[in-house]
């Protein structure tokens, strides 16, 4: 079954990861996919990959290379896609990135530009596609926050705020929007095989599986169903959630 065939879908940070797993799984059901990034060479070969998961030779994929953090960028990047493709039905905030450190060291700029590309991002392409979802009487938000941003870390406490900005942002959305037929979640993977992980330690990883009851860590394709379930019409009564994906992590 084709579960988002007809429906148009952005993806930010959709050139890795588990961002490049949604918009593979989105093609897969039959979706127009459009992914953001900043890196060429990643968004390329996402692309490729994003193509041959399609169903269907006439569903459209895309990428652009924008800067999620950058109000104006992501504004009028949405406008020549939304020009392009008359709706976007499906947007996954998904654009993250980590600057660890203990809250004594942490540098002023590691906390804007965590805040700037995992939270702004986020107010950045929501304002730009309100109306637009307002006017087509329908929408879904998938924003994708962190375990972290439920429990807190030790030296993250600039991606844990982000990720707790996020719910916080999820949930009045789905306030705001629902007359309107707009729904928004949250997804919360727990420790998902990426390069954004790869870089830990082996003890630290070692000590993080023996926290997983699953007794497995979590890959991309993990998230991305969790993703696919909130983005298509099996999820109608569902807003305003936060569904946390990690294997039993945080019981
Ligand atoms: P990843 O492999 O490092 O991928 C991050 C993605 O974000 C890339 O596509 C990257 O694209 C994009 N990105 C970063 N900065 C950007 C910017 N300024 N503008 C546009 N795109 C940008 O990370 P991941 O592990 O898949 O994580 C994806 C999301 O899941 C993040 O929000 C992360 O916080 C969250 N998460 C991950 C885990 C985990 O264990 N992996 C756990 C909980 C939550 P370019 O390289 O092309 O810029």
């Amino acid at each position: 079954m084709q579960l988002l065939k007809g429906k148009t879908a952005l993806i930010t940070g959709g050139t890795a990861g588990i961002g490049k797993a949604i918009a593979c799984l989105f093609a897969a059901n039959g979706a127009d996919v459009a992914i953001f990034g900043t890196n060429q060479g990643r968004a390329e070969a996402a692309l490729k990959e994003i193509e041959s998961s399609k169903k269907d030779s006439s569903q459209k994929a895309l990428y652009f290379l924008v800067d999620v953090s950058k109000t104006k960028e992501v504004e009028e990047t949405i406008e020549k896609l939304l020009g392009d493709w008359g709706k976007i039905d499906i947007l996954v905030n998904n654009a993250g990135i980590t600057r660890d450190n203990l809250l004594m060291k942490m540098k002023e700029d590691d906390w804007d530009v965590c805040l700037d590309v995992n939270l702004k991002s986020v107010f950045n392409t929501c304002r730009a596609l309100t109306r637009p979802m307002m006017k087509a009487r329908g929408g879904s938000i998938i924003n994708i926050s962190s375990v972290i941003g439920l429990t807190g870390n030790a030296g993250q406490t600039n991606y844990a705020a982000s990720k707790s900005g996020m719910i916080g942002f999820t949930k009045s959305i789905a306030k705001e929007l629902a007359s309107r037929n707009i729904r928004a979640n949250c997804v919360a993977p727990g420790y998902i095989e990426t390069q954004m992980t790869e870089a830990l330690p082996e003890p630290v990883r070692k000590a993080i599986l023996e926290k997983i009851p699953l007794g497995r860590i979590g890959q991309t394709l993990d998230i991305a169903q969790a993703v696919l379930f909130l983005a298509s019409d099996q999820a109608n009564y569902i807003t305003g959630q936060v569904i946390t994906v990690d294997g039993g992590m945080i019981i």
